[in-house]
């Protein structure tokens, strides 16, 4: 182990901080590090595996296309791409879909999409509003439209024509919203943020204010998509239809696949050559997203929500009795965030989990969030429970919040 974190140190850029575990198998919602020792995964490594790791009907139709064929160009048709386009829009809505590797690059084409339609339009309609807390990946483009400092500081210039609008803030809304703007980027419930979902008021005006003003409503679905809130997709929690959705993570379980689904309308605004990507959309990632696709239409939503009810009722125990330690249950599906009275630093019950064999994340100002495989069972939410009422217990005793 002391070799592995030593030639990471050496050989790794240090963009991360990593957490002294070297994982090396897994399957369903446990994961195993090269000592053998087990953890109950409630990461989904941030929300990718949510089929479960090592999940075998999707790991087989990988298997069965690596050995007929993994690549050839997109000059050419590769018939798994159709396929999967048309069983993601029956999960969404009818339209068209391009192909990438991941959140970010989904997220570049639509906004690439956004601006060729909107320019097309009326030249000059190229402004993009995006909502602060947002997160929409690591690139110049997509960090220039996430909404917080702490990934934009220190690359600058960034892409021109963004502007942000305080989190379901309908006046301010309005007031930035005007003839030039070509998209509305948002996500239905903000992951990194700190699982915060759209108002629906800010959902109603969003929609009135799209007629007027002919802009592109767009979801990024990355984290919210299959299955995770409950739904196939985010948005559908909501009163409306998007034009464009992204999405990622989950689409592959693991296997690197993003996509842009766009509405018919917004889709003929494109044309050959004005986009691309040389692995997207390749026979693997396009077998493993059927694969999930037939995974998501197999019953899973009703058990996900299911789930997501007894986690509600076991974690509003939880805050029942430690009224002073957990401020907040936001729960969507197996989206769940915990926020936690600043007095408790998040960091701290993430490492307690970790003691007790529990893989857990954070995000936002003090949220404790978890993204568990869809495979976990009542017998795993109440062993968590039971963890992190322990390290509420000791916490409450020792410290003089
Ligand atoms: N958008 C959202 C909502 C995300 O949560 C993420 C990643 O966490 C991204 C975009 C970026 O995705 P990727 O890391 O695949 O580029």
């Amino acid at each position: 182990m002391k070799d592995l974190i030593r030639n990471s140190a050496e050989f790794l850029i240090p963009f991360y901080s990593r957490t002294p575990i070297a994982i090396v198998s897994g399957h369903d919602h446990w994961v195993y590090d090269e000592r053998g020792d087990k953890y109950l995964d409630l990461t989904s490594g941030i929300g990718v595996t949510g089929f479960g790791h090592s999940n075998r009907r999707i790991n087989d139709a990988i298997k069965r296309q690596l050995d007929k064929i993994s690549h050839i160009s997109n000059l050419f048709i590769i018939p798994g791409q159709a396929e999967l386009a048309e069983k993601i829009c029956n999960a969404a809505f009818p339209g068209k879909l391009f192909f990438c590797n991941s959140g970010a690059e989904a997220n570049e084409a639509a906004l690439k999409m956004a601006r060729i339609r909107g320019i097309k339009r009326n030249p000059g309609k190229s402004r993009v509003l995006s909502l602060s807390g947002s997160f929409h990946g690591r690139t110049i483009a997509t960090i220039s439209m996430t909404g917080q400092e702490k990934y934009r500081r220190g690359f600058e210039p960034l892409l021109p024509g963004v502007d942000f609008i305080g989190f379901n803030d309908e006046s301010e809304l309005e007031k930035k919203m005007g003839d030039d703007v070509c998209a509305v980027f948002l996500e239905a419930v903000q992951g990194e943020g700190g699982i915060n979902p759209l108002s629906s008021a800010f959902i109603k005006k969003v929609r009135d204010l799209s007629k007027k003003f002919d802009f592109l409503i767009i979801f990024d679905e990355v984290q919210t998509g299959l299955g995770r809130t409950g739904r196939n997709f985010g948005y559908q929690n909501f009163d409306i239809v998007p034009d464009m959705i992204t999405m990622a993570k989950a689409l592959g379980n693991g296997f690197p696949i993003g996509a842009v689904l766009a509405v018919k309308d917004v889709a003929a605004f494109m044309e050959a050559g004005m986009h691309a990507s040389t692995f997207g959309g390749n026979f693997l990632a396009c077998a493993a997203g059927c694969a999930v696709m037939d995974e998501l239409n197999s019953g899973m939503l009703s058990m996900i929500n299911s789930l997501s009810e007894y986690f509600l009722k076991k974690l509003e125990e939880l805050k029942g009795k430690y009224k002073d330690l957990i401020k907040e249950n936001r729960i969507f599906g197996l989206m769940i965030g915990i926020e936690l009275n600043p007095a408790y630093p998040v960091k701290d019950a993430v490492k307690g989990l970790l003691d007790s064999g529990i893989l857990a994340l954070r995000a936002g100002e003090n949220v404790l969030r978890l993204l568990p495989p869809f495979t976990i069972t009542r017998k795993e939410i109440d062993y968590f429970c039971e963890k992190l009422a322990l390290l509420l217990e000791t916490y409450s005793v020792t410290s003089k919040y």
